[in-house]
């Protein structure tokens, strides 16, 4: 036991290391600065919910500025004209940052 406690303890270090020092995930970052003991979905249940939460917070929320990133569209244009990002689409995400666990309890 006591090895799978060291081992455990070696590996948040480094998970923490990472998340500090690593060069992606800048706007997962940006919403959440410091490395958690639990992930934000520790007692979410609803597996879709976590899958969409996950795609915002991580920038990869499916629109289509993402998918024309991704070579999956043609273009990234919104019906109204302008560039199809998730700020554009829930405008409170260039607003807002999300720092706490959210819940749908
Ligand atoms: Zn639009």
């Amino acid at each position: 036991m006591e090895t799978f406690n060291l081992l455990k303890k070696a590996m948040e270090n480094e998970f923490k290391k990472q998340f500090l020092t690593g060069t992606t995930g800048h706007f997962h970052k940006s919403l959440q600065q410091d490395a958690r003991e639990k992930a934000w979905c520790a007692n979410e249940t609803n597996r879709n919910f976590i899958r969409t939460m996950s795609g915002l917070r991580s920038n990869h929320g499916i629109c289509k500025s993402y998918l024309m990133k991704n070579k999956l569209a043609d273009s990234d244009s919104c019906l109204c004209g302008s560039e199809e990002t998730l700020e554009h689409l829930i405008p409170v995400l260039s607003t807002t940052i999300v720092d706490e666990p959210f819940s749908t309890n």
